[in-house]
């Protein structure tokens, strides 16, 4: 019988079924794995959504946002501009 564990993504307690379990589950797995990614996307400067190169887009009127520092580059922005306007 193994020892539960405590999920460094989600905090839930669970019952590895091998020794070697870090994550309750691949979704968590996959979630923190994705979240070292999009730090050292940010870290290295990159679009935390692709990583690719993020290009000076001048700032759009209107949108008071200066407490927001994720900026991603203009084909992931257009993405979710899409999806913001899309979503119910
Ligand atoms: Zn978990
Ligand atoms: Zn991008």
């Amino acid at each position: 019988m193994l020892e539960s564990k405590q999920c460094p993504a989600c905090g839930r307690t669970f019952a590895p079924r091998v020794a070697w379990a870090v994550y309750c589950s691949r979704t968590c797995q996959k979630r923190m794995h994705r979240r070292r990614l999009v730090a050292r996307r940010k870290a290295a400067g990159l679009c935390p959504q692709c990583g690719g190169e993020l290009t000076a887009v001048p700032r759009v009127g209107g949108y008071k946002g200066n407490g927001s520092t994720i900026t991603y580059c203009a084909k992931c922005r257009a993405y979710f501009a899409a999806r913001w306007r899309g979503a119910g």
